[in-house]
């Protein structure tokens, strides 16, 4: 059984035996939102992601900012080898590279990202300085590394020994598909919204396992794999970043929040702008979003079952199951 699968089952067992399987059961809209002690709040894809909500809950929980939480917070799976989708320990491309890929926003509508970096393990912490150091949003490949090492970081091989027996394995067919649920998907979106009521989000991965070289998916583009308006709240978006990409997710959710709309009511508007457009490649692959407002209300939805997030408000750090389109 792979990780993920073991840390839901894990979870779900320990959820229900504390007695909290109703509060899985209740959807991001059924939660009691008033709003006094609903900041500061945290909320990131995929459950595994706990370390990295404790993380962003101790910039946020000090009256930190949310830009720095959200660094802090994504930073930990980058720097985990045993998360095989996001920095090192991330699966290689299917020529055996690691590159990766991320943005980070900002209060002030400020942007930053890189992608198609190689050899530098904290990308989120690179594409921050590009925000805040150049007078552009994103760089690439050779160029966004040049920048980096500039910056004083640290040229590192990010291939473990696991991730390169897997591509290993998987050369053996050189079969590309991407799965539903599995650690292929497992990139972290993070929004937090702190005590002054700022929002900042990030997102960070290595991308589709054994994409090809040169593959850039959702993730680093500003208004795909994240959005936030500090107007308004913040999205992120994981699974196949192709059908992120083609309707700009992030962007969206937040337009639908601009509007008016329950963050809940915002995801589902996106996976079913998806699905609607793209019906064929909905059936075969996952995308889920989170959200989270200025009031911290958040939302999670994805097109199927087994999607999952952290929510770190009011002092607990919790998983829970996203509603989905599609039944099992
Ligand atoms: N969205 C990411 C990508 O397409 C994959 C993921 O969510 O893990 O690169």
């Amino acid at each position: 059984m792979n990780s993920r699968r073991k840390f839901l089952q894990n979870t779900l067992f320990g959820s229900i035996a504390a007695g909290n399987a109703a509060f899985w059961a209740k959807t991001a809209e059924q939660f009691d939102h008033s709003a006094k002690d609903a900041l500061p709040a945290v909320i990131a894809t995929w459950g595994p992601n706990v370390k990295a909500t404790a993380a962003a809950w101790q910039v946020l929980s000090t009256g930190g900012r949310a830009l720095d939480a959200v660094e802090a917070g994504v930073r930990v799976p980058e720097a985990d080898p045993a998360d095989t989708s996001v920095g090192y320990g991330g699966l290689p491309d299917r020529d055996g590279n690691v590159t990766l890929d991320a943005c980070i926003m900002d209060e002030f509508g400020n942007a930053g990202s890189v992608s198609f970096l190689q050899h530098i393990m904290h990308p989120i912490s690179v594409a921050r300085r590009v925000m805040e150091k150049t007078p552009h949003v994103m760089l690439v490949g050779e160029g966004a590394l040049q920048f980096a090492l500039n910056e004083g970081f640290k040229k590192e091989n990010l291939l473990t020994d696991n991730a390169r027996k897997a591509w290993e394995d998987w050369k053996v067919k050189s079969e590309y598909k991407p799965q539903i649920n599995v650690e292929r998907h497992d990139t972290i979106g993070m929004i937090a919204l702190d005590k002054q009521q700022r929002i900042a989000g990030a997102c960070t991965t290595s991308g589709l396992a054994f994409k090809m070289h040169g593959r850039v998916g959702d993730s680093p583009v500003i208004g795909a794999g994240m959005f936030a308006d500090n107007e308004v709240g913040g999205a992120a978006a994981t699974g196949l970043g192709e059908l992120v990409l083609r309707t700009l997710g992030s962007f969206l959710v937040v337009e639908e929040m601009r509007r008016g709309a329950h963050p809940q009511k915002a995801v589902e508007t996106a996976v079913k702008r998806i699905a609607s457009k793209y019906p064929e490649q909905t059936n075969e692959n996952q995308v889920g979003f989170i959200a989270m407002d200025k009031k911290g209300r958040h939302g999670a939805f994805g097109i199927h079952p087994g999607f999952n997030y952290v929510l770190y408000q009011r002092g607990e750090n919790k998983v829970f199951e996203a509603a989905s389109l599609k039944s099992r």
